[in-house]
């Protein structure tokens, strides 16, 4: 079936160089599986709507018992995945594997890339359905992104690919606050956020390799992430500068204020909730980079350890 990518898989195998190799007779995928537990969070994405060549869009991968546990599909995703399975070694992250999905919402910065996700992994040879877990909507975009990709789903499993004539398949769980999944490695439980206008946006608090992880998505600074944190061992916080945000009109400062969290604002939170480690992403400058300097304006009301993270970043 899988005769035009498979050449391309076995060299994938140059990537199995640790734990055991174990074969999925359903996906017909090389796996890892390794024999201690451990969670790397992996910034695929650090980016925001701009588009910006070293930061892609939205997307944080969590990788604990050789699976990948992706956390928004901003644009460019699959590919760092891609770059971080070479990077790091691991298996789990190249594009056949890639099989659960969280959205923290539909903004369209964290969901470019999730027909890139629906699609690209099935056409290299992902064979089991993509879990995916997200807000009320998601279906909905699920449904109308299969049918504007509807003549490559057609042409790809009729034509002379022979794709599984059933389509990439997509199993769809709308979620609301609270435990949305736990398997064997990681337990998920999502929490409602503060993102101005928009109804139903999600951070997530992860439980996976002895570790706390919370992400934060898109917010306004949001006692409930706070509360998630307390002492976790990371928080990864989006963030704009304040610095920057001063010399804003007022109509900018109004929106961004009631749909995202400062530096102070974020200092504040960090200083009470106390993260092992703070990892900025979708940081927003209002201009360019340079002569912003986000974690020395967090360092101004919070003395624990930030990074500023970039894509393919490892904590
Ligand atoms: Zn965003
Ligand atoms: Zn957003």
């Amino acid at each position: 079936m899988m005769i035009f990518y498979t050449l391309r898989l076995i060299n994938r195998r140059s990537l199995l160089g640790r734990g055991s190799l174990a074969l999925s007779a359903l996906a017909g995928v090389p796996r890892i599986v390794f024999p201690s537990e451990s969670a790397s969070v992996i910034i695929l994405g650090s980016g925001t709507p701009i588009p910006d060549a070293l930061s892609s869009g939205p997307a944080v991968a969590i990788v604990t018992g050789g699976q990948a546990y992706l956390f928004d599909a901003g644009a460019g995703v699959v590919r760092r995945a891609e770059e971080a399975a070479e990077r790091y070694r691991m298996p789990a992250l190249v594009a056949p594997n890639l099989t659960r999905l969280f959205l923290t919402h539909l903004h369209s910065d964290h969901t470019l890339g999730y027909a890139d996700v629906i699609l690209t992994p099935w056409v290299v040879g992902r064979r089991e359905a993509l879990e995916v877990y997200g807000p009320k909507g998601t279906a909905a975009m699920t449904e109308h992104l299969k049918l504007a990709y509807s003549d490559d789903i057609e042409v790809r499993t009729h034509g002379l690919e022979h794709l599984d004539p059933e389509g990439p398949g997509v199993n769809v769980h709308e979620i609301s606050a609270g435990p949305v999944y736990h398997d064997a490695h990681i337990s998920v439980r999502a929490i409602p956020v503060l993102h101005g206008s928009w109804r139903q946006a999600f951070g997530y608090a992860i439980e996976a390799g002895g570790r706390t992880i919370v992400l934060s998505g898109d917010t306004s600074p949001c006692p409930a992430i706070e509360e998630a944190c307390r002492g976790c061992d990371v928080l990864v916080h989006e963030v704009y500068s304040a610095v920057r945000f001063a010399g804003l009109p007022a109509g900018a400062q109004k929106y961004h204020s009631s749909f995202h969290t400062s530096t102070s604002e974020l200092a504040a939170i960090a200083a009470r909730s106390k993260p092992k480690l703070l990892v900025l992403y979708h940081q927003l400058y209002f201009g360019p980079r340079e002569g912003v300097d986000l974690e020395k304006e967090i360092g101004q009301g919070y003395s624990g350890r930030v990074v500023s993270g970039r894509d393919l970043d490892s904590f």
